[in-house]
């Protein structure tokens, strides 16, 4: 059975390729259909829960706090996904999104993010990379295209060879020693959408500039964040363009009774 899925796939690649328009306007060459893409998202992040040890209850409930408060206040059709938080026992600074919802945070990102708004910053920014489907466009290159439906094919899935360049191109890299940092423009339009998100939701968006803030304070930036170009300060400026929209969606938000509370651990 397993030999007839990369036939039939490759064909639904050809029929499915598109372009799609990114939140911000962005026209994008997505090959893979979201169905294919989710279920590569739902297979790496179940490997990578074998491959890691989880954080204690506690962490798991406040980073849920955070992410539930967001995902509410997303369109319909993007609330329907499979949302998943779990924090990772692991110092290296660093936090994942793969398509189809499920998210990752380690305890030493917990660490840089020192108040709920501040995770708010970095599970919208997360989030933002889901839903601006910049995994399909990384993964749609021919070779990652083929690669992806390789390991799709293969009775190994994630766990062979090509698993885990895969989970590299989903944007697992770091933890798989394949540093694939997402584009610049990748990086800035998950600031910008994250930004609108935690503000939707209640959250300061003020808090993103601190957590840059403490990034360079703590000498560098997560691996998930280390894009080819943009500086601290570029990137910091980029939210700063964006604040006075942002304060006024917060202000919104906190009006209409969204004022998350979540106690961090
Ligand atoms: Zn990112």
């Amino acid at each position: 059975m397993r030999w007839i899925r990369p036939i039939a796939m490759t064909a639904l690649v050809l029929t499915l390729a598109a372009c799609t328009t990114s939140p911000t306007g962005r026209q994008q060459l997505t090959l893979m259909s979201d169905s294919q893409l989710n279920e590569m998202g739902r297979e790496a992040f179940a490997q990578y829960q074998q491959d890691l040890p989880a954080a204690g209850q506690a962490h798991q409930r406040y980073a849920q706090c955070v992410a539930n408060a967001i995902v509410a206040e997303l369109p319909e059709r993007e609330r329907d996904k499979d949302w998943q938080i779990r924090v990772f026992e692991s110092e290296q600074a660093n936090a994942f999104a793969l398509p189809g919802g499920y998210m990752g945070v380690n305890t030493g990102l917990l660490d840089i993010a020192k108040t709920q708004d501040q995770l708010a910053a970095v599970v919208g920014h997360e989030i933002g990379h889901v839903i601006a489907n910049h995994a399909n466009e990384r993964v749609s290159t021919h070779t990652s295209t083929q690669l992806a439906l390789s390991v799709l094919g293969s009775a190994s899935g994630m766990q062979g060879q090509g698993g885990q360049q895969l989970m590299g191109a989903l944007g697992l890299g770091a933890q798989y020693g394949i540093l694939l940092p997402f584009s610049r423009r990748h990086e800035s339009e998950a600031d910008v959408v994250g930004l609108r998100l935690m503000a939707d939701a209640g959250f300061d968006p003020r808090a993103s500039l601190a957590l840059w803030e403490n990034m360079s304070a703590n000498g560098g930036q997560p691996p998930e964040w280390m894009s080819t170009h943009p500086s601290h300060g570029q990137r910091m400026q980029g939210l700063q363009a964006q604040m006075g929209s942002a304060m006024s969606r917060y202000e919104q938000a906190r009006q209409a009774g969204r004022t998350p509370n979540c106690p961090r651990p």
